[in-house]
Order: structure tokens, then C-alpha cells, then sequence
């Protein structure tokens, strides 16, 4: 008898279910073909009415509110959900004992908010940079039992560091300059006011440039003894808002530990594809897609590359003062935040950590 056994989808819940990252975890969990939304959660100001009616004059990505979310009632993020796993894209102000919380309560947080990256028993992850920093997981037990959280980067590090990782095995990194030129969706919503930043660029975010310096080296660098032992890398950073809606671009310039050419540089970014024999189903056919026009990658016509969840290089040439300078893009709320925590899970999910 041909018997075909359907895999029961995993319930998962989004808190900051109404904000610009959470509405990005909606419309990409839509079709998902392991995760099912099953509970929404928000600010008591948001709670008790259906998401289509919270969201009325808030939902501001292009796509409609999928039919199978429009009346889930949102909740208060208690952590009282009917799923296993929740998303978090809470305000940072409110994140960190939130998250806790479920945690406490055997849930599976995966985070985009600060407040626990730099955590000594949390894994701060991209799948294709560091996924054997997931087995630091079992130093939260103590303290949370079954639950435990995982968080991803922030937005501008994911970019700059997928783009670094493979310079970084291949010939060492010594020293990173990265100057950015960051979307306003990136600073929520309603975000900057319209007067500040239209004909302007504002050089400072919040936080920005310290996330940059100190995250990038969590990731790059690797567990010792149940230890992370931060890789030992220079890097400086300056950070604008600019008036662009979605896509962070970065102006990177790195001094390489040793001798490369041009090529051997492009080749290295072209060829990075570490998790290209796993099946999962929001990784990108290339998380590096080099571009070798003279003017590309510009926001307006590559973030969305890869659905949004690869990163495009472009400009790769000599520099006169390090070694190598290029440029870097990345959506921001997709790679850099939504799609990065899904792609979370869905490495999480084949290496057993949602069992
Ligand atoms: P946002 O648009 O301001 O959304 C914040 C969310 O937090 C909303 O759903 C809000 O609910 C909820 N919230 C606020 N106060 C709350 C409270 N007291 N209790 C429960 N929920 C509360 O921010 P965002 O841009 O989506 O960012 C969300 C998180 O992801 C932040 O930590 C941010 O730093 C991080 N992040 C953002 C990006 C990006 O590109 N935007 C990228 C990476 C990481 P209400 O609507 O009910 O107030």
C-alpha cells in the first residue's frame, strides 16, 4: 500500500508580530512547509483584535496580509502561546526579559533583538558562518530547562559578515573599515521622521557602530573549552541612515594576513557556499552574489536577490591604504533579520535542536 505520511508542521508564534520585522516573519512563514503560525503576539496596545484589524494603516511591506493570518487574535506577549518555538522581533526595550520568560517556560526563542547576543551561553548565529556555535546551547539548561535562546546579528553585521567569512578562512583578516549607508526600515516604524531625513543622511544610529565591532567577532570567532573565543580582528566601523526604504549597503576596506590577488579574492567570495547540500528550504542557491558592473549593487535593484536572503558584493579592487576594498548589500529586514532567523530554525530543525 502506497502510504504517504505527511510532516505535521511545528507551531511557532511571532512576538513583535506588528512591527516592520515582525510583518516581514509573516508574509515569509505564509507557505512555509515546516513552520506554522499559530499564535501572534504584540504590545497590550496592539492585543485582543484580529491582526487584520491591529494592523489597519500599520501593514507597510508590499503584499497582502495572508489569508490564514488575517483573524489570529493577537495576544499580549505572555508566554502562555500555543506553539513550541517563537519568533522575537521585540523592541530591544522590552526584549530581554521577555525572551527570558519563554525561555523559562520550555520555549524555543530565536531573536532579533540585542539584548542577549553578546550572552556567554547563547549562540549568535548565521548558518553559513558559525553553525557549531549552536552546541554552546546546552550551557542555558541550568538556568532555562528545556528552553533556550538563539539569536541572530544585526542587520548590518549579517551582511558584512557573510562577505567576510570566506576572506577571513581563505587568507586571514587582520583589519575591516566599514562605512554604511543603512535603509530606514531598518530603524522600525514610524522610525526617522520624514523631515529629518528627507535631502539628508544622518551620520550616527544608536549602537550601530559598537554592534558591528564587537558582534562580527562572536561570529568569526569559535568555541574553546565551552567558551566563545572572539576572533582577533581589528575592525572599525561609521554608520548613516540614508534615505532609502529597504537595503543596507557597506563600504568595506580589509588588510588580509597574507598575499592575494584580485582573482583569488573574487573567487573566494564566488565559491562560498558552505551549506549548498543542505535542503533548506529559505537558503539562497548563492549566499554571495558578486556583481561586476562598475555601479552595482545599488539597494533599489539588488536587494531582493535570492528573495532577499543573498547578499550582493560588488566593486572588488585594490586599496591604496589596506589591501582590498568592495561593497556590500544586504535587505535588511529580510537577510538581516526575518529570513536570518528562519534560516535559524530551518538549520536547527535538521541538526535536531527543535526534537
Ligand atoms: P518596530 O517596528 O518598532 O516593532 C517593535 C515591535 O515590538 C512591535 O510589534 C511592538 O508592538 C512590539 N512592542 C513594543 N513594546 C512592547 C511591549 N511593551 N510589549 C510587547 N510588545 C512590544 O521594530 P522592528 O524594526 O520591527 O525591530 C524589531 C526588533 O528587531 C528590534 O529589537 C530591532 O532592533 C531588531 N532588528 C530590526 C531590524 C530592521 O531592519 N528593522 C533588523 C534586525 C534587527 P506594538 O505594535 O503593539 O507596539
Amino acid at each position: 500500500m502506497n502510504i504517504l505520511v505527511k510532516m505535521e508542521k511545528i507551531k511557532v508564534g511571532i512576538l513583535g508580530a506588528t512591527g516592520m520585522v515582525g510583518q516581514r516573519f509573516i508574509d515569509l512563514l505564509q507557505d512555509h512547509p515546516w513552520f506554522q503560525i499559530t499564535e501572534l503576539a504584540a504590545s497590550e496596545k496592539s492585543a485582543n483584535k484580529t491582526y487584520e484589524e491591529t494592523m489597519r494603516g500599520r501593514w507597510k511591506i508590499n503584499a497582502k496580509i495572508p489569508e490564514n493570518v488575517k483573524d489570529i487574535k493577537v495576544k499580549g506577549c505572555k508566554p502562555d502561546l500555543d506553539c513550541k518555538l517563537v519568533f522575537s522581533a521585540l523592541d530591544s526595550s522590552i526584549a530581554g526579559s521577555i525572551e527570558e520568560d519563554f525561555a523559562k517556560n520550555g520555549y524555543i526563542v530565536l531573536s532579533n533583538s540585542k539584548n542577549h547576543r553578546l550572552d556567554d551561553d547563547v549562540p549568535l548565529l548565521i548558518p553559513e558562518v558559525n553553525q557549531d556555535h549552536l552546541s554552546i546551547i546546552k550551557k542555558q539548561k541550568a538556568k532555562f530547562g528545556k528552553g533556550f535562546i538563539v539569536t541572530n546579528p544585526n542587520c548590518s553585521v549579517i551582511g558584512l559578515v557573510i562577505a567576510l567569512k570566506p576572506l577571513h578562512d581563505i587568507f586571514g583578516l587582520k583589519k575591516v573599515f566599514v562605512t554604511t549607508m543603512q535603509a530606514l526600515s531598518g530603524a522600525g516604524y514610524p522610525g526617522v521622521a520624514s523631515l529629518d531625513i528627507l535631502d539628508n543622511v544622518i551620520p550616527y544610529i544608536n549602537g550601530e557602530e559598537e554592534k558591528i565591532e564587537t558582534e562580527s567577532l562572536k561570529l568569526l570567532g569559535e568555541i574553546k573549552n565551552d567558551k566563545f573565543s572572539f576572533a582577533n580582528i581589528k575592525i572599525s566601523a561609521q554608520c548613516n541612515r540614508v534615505n532609502v526604504k529597504d537595503g543596507h549597503l557597506e563600504a568595506v576596506n580589509v588588510r588580509l594576513a597574507r598575499k592575494a590577488s584580485l582573482d583569488e579574492v573574487k573567487r573566494a567570495f564566488k565559491n562560498f557556499n558552505p551549506l549548498k547540500k543542505l535542503d533548506l528550504p529559505s537558503l539562497p542557491t548563492y549566499p554571495i552574489i558578486v556583481n561586476e558592473e562598475v555601479d552595482r549593487p545599488q539597494p533599489k535593484y539588488d536587494c531582493d536577490l535570492g528573495n532577499g536572503m543573498s547578499i550582493s558584493v560588488g566593486r572588488i579592487r585594490r586599496c591604496n591604504i589596506l589591501d582590498y576594498k568592495f561593497l556590500v548589500l544586504s535587505h535588511n529586514t529580510i537577510r538581516g533579520a526575518a529570513g536570518a532567523a528562519i534560516l535559524n530554525a530551518e538549520l536547527m530543525k535538521v541538526k535536531g535542536y527543535l526534537d
